[in-house]
């Protein structure tokens, strides 16, 4: 196989994988937006699933990595969504607020307002919470209650759209803690955010998506499945 048709394959085992748990957990596929993590994919890769119409929304965690590449003009010739997802920095803040569509990983309220003054007019910065489901003192996020907090502060900003929480599992986690933990982000944030509103979910990466789309996600974040050399051993 070359790597054009790895990639390929890559993409259709994740979206076979998607099916068959939207179709174990009784959901639609419709509800389930990929978001292709392309922060360690090479340029040519990205390319090829963009030129092949196979990735739309595309996750980044570095600003200044991401700006090189997404205003390129040949990555800017493509209709896509890009996504936030690492930790941001206040000092990077106003750039991102122009060059993403959505930051998935905000977790406080200075930063929120400093992105919510940077918002070009006209234009909407969908932002979701980051939830912290472990002790560890690197992780970034807010524990669940203080995150849902947040939230809540963030409906008056102008210029920012907050519309969900992600999510980042402990590695490791048995399945079993994982569901359970998977269940209390999905119930707060049903409780949160309408079904009649527009609203996301990001939970699970690589490993752990399935389980994340079984107990609710609609925005499951997918780097090394899509881009590994080989799936075999993954
Ligand atoms: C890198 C990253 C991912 C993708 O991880 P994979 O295990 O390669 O799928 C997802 N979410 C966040 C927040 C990341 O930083």
């Amino acid at each position: 196989m070359n790597r054009e048709e790895t990639l390929v394959k890559n993409v259709q085992t994740v979206q076979a994988a998607l099916s068959a748990a939207c179709h174990k957990s009784g959901r639609n596929p419709q509800e389930i937006t990929l978001l292709a993590v392309t922060k360690y994919a090479q340029d040519q890769d990205v390319l090829t699933l963009l030129q092949k119409g196979l990735i739309k929304h595309v996750g980044e965690s570095r600003v200044q990595q991401a700006q090189a590449r997404w205003t390129s003009p040949v990555f800017a010739s493509f209709h896509t969504v890009k996504h936030f997802i690492g930790h941001l920095q206040k000092n990077k803040a106003a750039k991102a607020a122009q060059l993403f569509d959505f930051i998935d990983s905000l977790d406080d309220l200075q930063t929120a307002q400093t992105l919510a003054k940077a918002v070009p007019a006209g234009k909407t910065l969908r932002v979701l919470v980051q939830v912290k489901l472990t002790d560890k003192q690197t992780q970034s996020g807010l524990p669940l209650e203080e995150a849902r907090r947040l939230a809540a502060q963030l409906k008056n900003l102008p210029g920012l759209k907050v519309c969900g929480y992600m999510a980042i599992a402990p590695q490791g986690a048995p399945q079993e803690q994982l569901r359970q933990l998977f269940r209390t982000v999905k119930q707060a944030f049903d409780a949160d955010f309408s079904p009649t509103e527009e609203r996301y979910l990001s939970l699970g990466m690589s490993e752990d998506f399935e389980t994340a789309v079984e107990e609710g996600s609609s925005l499951p974040r997918i780097g090394s499945k899509l881009f590994a050399e080989n799936l075999e051993g993954l």
